[in-house]
């Protein structure tokens, strides 16, 4: 019987679709995946350190699987994520029982490392690799569990040149790289064939992709082109129903991407385009290189392009030196741009970054919470007017699996859970089968999601008419 592996995944998708890559490679070395960390004879613990939380819920698993590790003898444990790559082998120096470290340039070593360690060996790879390499990934094992359904993640670039104030992303993460378009057509044209109908492009600055070959002259060698570009040559994919991508800069919209909001069906009506503040002193002190103005220009384009299109958003509130003037100029302008949702944060000093020296103007703690109240109550109130606009309206969801009415209460009628083409949530009482699309009409409004009523019947699981990817055959190159 193989061995069995389980990968604990804390922070953002980029790490979520990193463990996807290493349960792939696991896969292909010839382990098992197991269902939960009981019965596994391999733990990995994918790490973030966005947020000062997630750091330290690291080191408290880690004191609590000491007593994993003794329960089973011949058990590894393994640590990887950004917390991994900043800490490097301080963390094996500090927790005696952990067996291998690996940094996010480090995934395709895994299988390697998870070996040496039943032979007793302890070691921390977290070298960073300018190389396109790192790209190169084995293809879905048969055997590969898709969390979700119909959906899959795909890695355009990697890394981050932009430095803003608050983050650790480029130290961790390391300089900015486009993968060449072939092998992400290739990948994409692969995904399709196992019945992915929605791919989400992956970047730290994913509008980003290819600019730096594009300043270089150099696309013939390195084979990227502008990421509008790319987004058409993945909507000709037979069977790519949906795309979205995340998280793109404000920096880089251009022209080109307005245009594709506008002419491409697949593109999604939904970007989640980080704004941090609505303060122009504080976009500069948090190196954001836009002012409110250009953010707010780029926000009114996309929705011309799009009827309908859905804007999301992230910020940071508390960040040093903000003023209740400032405060109130991200309130402002998140009601005037009326964001549907957005993660709201307190800023907290992440250290080896250039505002955690900031030594004035920090923000007391009750003034912070305050003020992430306040935008959280305004945020509540846009989303529900957002919702109760769309009742009556007639939209397509694909199906993440039942509801959670569905799994707590079985003795309910059948209830599907899915996101519609906005990225709403939506419920509805209907059977179909997970990765499938479904039409529905919004019945009623709630402030997390929208309860639908499938149109035009009950078990009517309704595919737009785009060939498969088996009737199309492969993609060809890129230009
Ligand atoms: S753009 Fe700024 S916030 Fe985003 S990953 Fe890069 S440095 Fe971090």
């Amino acid at each position: 019987m193989p061995r069995r592996f389980y990968i604990r995944t804390y922070g953002c998708q980029m790490n979520v679709h990193d463990s996807d890559k290493l349960a792939n490679l696991l896969l292909h070395a010839g382990w098992a995946q197991a269902e939960s960390d009981g019965p596994c004879e391999l733990l990995i613990i994918n790490t973030c350190s966005i947020r000062e939380k997630a750091e330290n819920k690291l080191y408290s698993d880690l004191g609590a699987l000491r007593e994993w590790k003794d329960e089973v003898p011949g058990r590894a444990l393994g640590v990887g994520g950004c917390v991994a790559q900043q800490e490097g082998d301080a963390i094996l120096r500090r927790f005696g029982h952990l067996d291998f470290v690996f940094g996010t340039h480090n995934l395709r070593w895994v299988p390697e490392m998870a070996e040496a360690a039943f032979d007793g060996m302890r070691e921390a790879r977290t070298g960073t690799t300018a190389s396109l390499e790192r790209f190169d990934l084995p293809e879905r094992h048969p055997e590969f569990r898709a969390s979700t359904p119909g959906r899959a993640f795909l890695t355009v670039m990697e890394g981050c040149d932009m430095f803003c104030s608050f983050c650790i992303v480029p130290t961790t993460r390391g300089r900015e790289i486009s993968r060449p378009a072939q092998g992400i057509l290739d990948e994409a044209a692969a995904l399709a064939k196992t019945g992915v109908r929605q791919l989400t492009l992956l970047g730290q600055t994913v509008n980003a992709y290819g600019r730096h070959d594009q300043r270089r002259a150099q696309t013939a060698e390195t084979g990227t082109m502008g990421f509008a570009a790319l987004v058409r040559r993945l909507a000709e994919i037979p069977g790519i129903e949906r795309i979205r991508y995340t998280s793109p800069h404000p920096l880089f919209f251009d022209e080109a991407l307005v245009r594709a909001h506008a002419e491409v069906p697949e593109l999604c009506p939904h970007v989640h385009l980080p704004l941090q503040s609505g303060s122009n002193r504080i976009l500069e002190a948090m190196r954001r290189r836009y002012t409110a103005e250009e953010y707010s220009r780029w926000a009114e384009a996309l929705k011309a392009a799009r009827p309908g299109l859905v804007l999301t958003t992230d910020v940071i509130v508390g960040f040093p030196g903000e003023t209740e003037a400032d405060f109130e100029a991200t309130l402002a302008l998140v009601e005037a741009l009326a964001f549907v949702d957005a993660y709201t944060f307190k800023y907290s000093p992440r250290p080896g970054t250039p505002a955690a020296q900031l030594t004035e103007g920090s923000v007391p703690a009750d003034v912070a919470q305050d003020r992430l109240e306040r935008l959280q109550d305004l945020l509540r109130r846009l989303t529900l007017a957002a919702h109760r606009a769309r009742v009556g309206e007639t939209t397509e969801i694909l199906v993440e699996g039942p509801s959670r009415r569905a799994r707590e209460r079985p003795d309910q009628p059948a209830q599907i859970r899915g996101r519609d083409p906005q990225h709403r949530v939506v419920n509805a009482e209907h059977s179909a089968p997970g990765g499938s699309l479904v039409q529905v009409e919004i019945v009623e409004a709630t402030p997390h999601s929208l309860i639908g009523r499938p149109v035009p019947e009950e078990g009517a699981t309704l595919t737009r008419g785009k060939r498969t990817a088996d009737e199309e055959g492969r993609l060809s190159a890129p230009s």
